[in-house]
């Protein structure tokens, strides 16, 4: 049975437990020995054994009003630039046959990251051109630098799924000196709620194949992007090793892998208040967000 960690809120107080496959939260006594999710991540090495006796079957029943963010929050949030080929091909390139290495950008952890029911809040939708974009996302749990691609599993805790939100219209900049100044990723890529992430956390061990994991994004109902990370250009355990030549990756850190074909800007479809977006891996659960105008 595959289940994740999730984090929830009940009459005004937080705490995490775990949420099975059949919609219900339990919550394990071993998990009391952490706070958070976050104080669980930091002491991985630990919590992993732990994590692979529970018994969840028989953990008691939680009710609780809300689901947050998995995680409160992500230590860093690295977003892999393009690293789907038919994605590639819908921008309007092909990935060169050699030389390709992965790129990041990074999103701002405490005002991007929203829960998994959360609604999108949006301004200026006809200027900003919000799309969508389905990932998955690898936890980090064991702390790294210079990792080799053979032993990015070692710290790799957990994976989620995100939906790294877009404004596409502030991206490509009309008035720039040089060309050096021509994209703002900040603007395009971490306006706040940009991140839906979750549902939960669900443990690396839980999850056989990385590379084969089927990812599906519908808005209002109707199926957008439907691709397997099969399709990935570096691999999960590529982007921890390109990700970690750069910072040292620590607990908490999100990676999201990069999205799928199938975004609205190929076909000049953008998201607008009332929108229902929908986003789900097969074994790792649902993302559902409603579009809001402010
Ligand atoms: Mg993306």
């Amino acid at each position: 049975m595959t289940w994740s960690l999730a984090s929830y809120t009940v009459g005004g107080s937080e705490g995490f437990g775990v949420l099975r496959e059949d919609g219900t939260l339990v919550e394990p006594a071993e998990l009391n020995r952490w706070p958070t999710a976050m104080d669980l991540l930091e002491d991985w090495s630990a919590a992993q054994p732990l994590l692979r006796d529970l018994d969840i079957a028989n953990a008691p029943a939680v009710d609780y009003d809300a689901l947050l963010p998995p995680l409160r929050w992500p230590r860093k949030v690295i977003c892999a630039g393009v690293n789907y080929r038919k994605h590639m091909r819908e921008m309007g390139g092909e990935i060169p046959e050699s030389g390709w290495r992965p790129f990041f950008f990074l999103k701002a952890p405490t005002t991007s990251v929203i829960g998994p029911r959360d609604p999108i809040v949006i301004s200026d939708p006809a200027r900003a051109r919000y799309d969508w974009e389905a990932e998955l996302a690898v936890v980090i749990g064991v702390k790294g630098k210079n990792i080799d691609t053979e032993r990015a599993w070692f710290h790799a805790a957990a994976y989620c799924v995100c939906n790294d939100i877009t404004a596409r219209g502030y991206h490509r900049r009309d008035v720039t000196p040089a060309e050096a100044f021509r994209y703002d990723w900040f603007a395009a890529k971490s306006a706040e709620g940009s991140l839906p992430l979750g549902p939960g956390l669900t443990p690396a061990f839980l999850v056989p194949d990385p590379q084969d994991l089927r990812l599906r994004l519908w808005v209002n109902g109707e199926l957008q992007q439907d691709e397997s990370t099969a399709d990935m250009v570096c691999s999960v355990a590529e982007l921890i090793a390109a990700a970690s030549e750069v910072v040292t990756l620590e607990p908490g850190d999100v990676i999201a892998t990069g999205t799928p074909s199938g975004v609205g800007a190929g076909r000049g479809l953008y998201l607008r208040g009332g929108d229902v977006v929908r986003v789900t891996i097969d074994g790792l659960g649902t993302l559902e967000n409603t579009v809001k105008e402010n």
